[in-house]
């Protein structure tokens, strides 16, 4: 029997309920339970993949080559559990599948309303391609009261309604603020959200109230009976020094145990030594590692969620506690080699992350000179491997004009809009014309790595499957050049046609994917190209 959790979260935005639906999902599978976690997104557009990474963060891409909010990142890394397509709706998603369905007359000329069609497609999409898990743990974005999420709320409170309580269970999540001038915990937004929550006919059966501060016995008794809770339903969450450690704080604050108690389950403690090893890791290093992000949108690290954490990972495989410097790439276009190595000077290892865009690229080809001159470590991701292939070409093989046809018109398009990729058995083709929605290389692809390169060895197996997103691809016919300027293409599609990896045998560890690897790190499974990134910057702060 498969039972369904809602988060709602209320007061104001960013209060963690990502986390805090993926902490909840790894304490239900500690205690063995099989989990899926939805993401009900409020906002208009059909995904998130053509929003801004500065104003929506990271956009996270599944397998299945679905462009999903970055909780979805969150659910995976605290999971294991891969993400589908089917795991991430927008309003605007709901909307255009309704309004489709009408233009094709799948109504019979009903009048078109949000109640039923629209919850009812909502209600679908909730209940839609599960594997009969345990629980499902499904987070309504955005905070209760915003216009656009009425008709996802509506739509779980009809759901509430249908299963029942022993299929149902209702989690809150809200902010208890400290006014310092009053020196104590105020209650009353969480009652206000309760209050607007119930007014659309939800009863929340547990609270989840962030505190930066203990909460005395009184408070929480307080917002038990004002809010309708029973107090031991009020769950405290403290803020914590790293997010690895939410499972370990939710649980010592009795939040699984009272899910269980909701569902009248009865099961042992739950196994957390997962979790204690992971904490005990990144609590305890032998040492630290400076890592230089080059790039563009470094004012919201949030648009780098996934890169972060699989740094943190692979710190968590060396013992070593990765510190992040966030460099923007312009900083670093000019022609004075003692401005760039100054920006450069701490760094134990250079990344150059995904973008989009020729603003700052020329930046990053400085960074990624630097990095192959003074043998520092340097991993490339997706543009990252972009520019150092356009770095070679232009500072080794003397082409001056090779550049990328993502910046307009060129004589040398080493890099170039690939017109025509295989998704499964069947050829897809792509043009410039295309809508930008959607129509990337998106989702999972094979890889096969090359015997005795930097790759094969850090990966310890042949093929691998990595997700991608991007538009354009290195152009293959160059690769004679590039070899002879000392690059090599140590991972290649299984047809041989796209170059995946790129990598330099004259340097400790210079190496650049044409994939997201970070989409895939987790952080009791390290992704094996950031624990070989990490162990070369911790080589590289022992030499100098
Ligand atoms: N802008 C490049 C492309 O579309 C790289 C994309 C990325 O780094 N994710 O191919």
């Amino acid at each position: 029997m498969t039972r369904f959790i809602f988060i709602t979260g209320g007061v104001v935005s960013s209060l963690g309920k990502g986390l805090g639906s993926a902490a909840l999902a790894a304490l239900l599978q500690a205690r063995g339970y099989s989990v899926r976690l939805r993401k009900l997104d409020p906002y208009l557009n059909v995904d998130p993949g053509t929003m801004s990474p500065t104003q929506h963060g990271e956009v996270f891409v599944t397998d299945d080559g679905a462009e999903t909010d970055l909780d979805l990142g969150h659910y995976e890394r605290f999971t294991g559990v891969g993400n589908r397509r089917t795991d991430n709706v927008t309003t605007g998603r709901i909307y255009s599948d309704v309004l489709a369905k009408e233009r094709r007359g799948d109504y019979l000329g009903a009048t078109i309303q949000v109640i039923p069609h629209v919850t009812d497609a909502i209600k679908a999409f909730v209940k839609a391609n599960l594997d009969g898990e345990d629980f499902v743990l499904c987070e309504i974005g955005g905070t209760v009261g915003d216009i656009e999420s009425l008709p996802f709320l509506e739509a779980i409170r009809q759901l509430g309604n249908e299963l029942g309580r022993e299929r149902s269970c209702f989690v809150h999540v809200t902010l208890v603020p400290y006014i310092a001038a009053a020196g104590e915990l105020k209650t009353k937004p969480t009652q206000h959200s309760v209050k607007e929550l119930q007014s659309v006919g939800i009863q929340p059966d547990i609270l989840l109230c962030r505190t930066e501060h203990e909460m005395p016995d009184e408070q929480r008794g307080k917002i038990g009976l004002f809010c309708n809770v029973r107090e031991s339903a009020v769950i405290l969450a403290n803020d914590v020094s790293n997010i690895y450690e939410v499972p370990l704080s939710y649980h010592e604050q009795g939040l699984d145990r009272e899910v269980i108690r909701h569902f009248g389950l009865d099961t042992q403690e739950p196994d957390l030594a997962r979790w204690e090893e992971i904490n005990h890791a990144i609590q305890n290093p032998e040492g630290e590692v400076n890592i230089t992000i080059v790039g563009k949108y470094v004012s919201l690290q949030d648009s780098y969620k996934s890169l972060t954490e699989a740094l943190t990972h692979g710190g968590i495989a060396n013992r070593q506690k990765v510190k992040i410097s966030w460099l923007d790439s312009e900083l670093l276009e000019t022609d004075d080699d003692i401005i760039v190595a100054d920006h450069l000077a701490n760094a134990d290892a250079i990344l150059v992350p995904g973008g989009f865009g020729e603003r700052g690229s020329k930046g990053k080809i400085r960074a990624i000179q630097f990095a192959r001159e003074k043998n520092v470590p340097y991993l490339g991701i997706c543009f990252g491997m972009q520019m150092a292939v356009l770095e070679t070409a232009r500072n080794i093989a003397g082409m001056s004009n090779a550049s990328s046809t993502e910046f307009g018109e060129t004589p040398e398009p080493i890099v170039g809009l690939m017109t025509e990729w295989n998704i499964g058995n069947e050829l897809t083709t792509r043009d410039a014309d295309d809508d930008l929605g959607g129509t990337m290389r998106l989702g999972a692809y094979d890889c096969v790595l090359e015997e005795g390169s930097l790759a094969k060895e850090v990966y310890a197996e042949t093929n691998i499957s990595e997700r991608h997103r991007h538009r354009y691809e290195v152009n293959i016919g160059y690769r004679d050049m590039l070899e002879k300027a000392g690059m090599k293409m140590s991972g290649l599609s299984p047809d041989g046609r796209l170059p995946e990896i790129v990598e330099r045998p004259d340097h400790p560890f210079f190496i650049a994917v044409q994939f997201h690897p970070e989409l895939k790190s987790r952080p009791f499974e390290p992704h094996p190209l950031f624990s070989g990134f990490v162990n070369a910057a911790k080589e590289r702060s022992r030499l100098v």
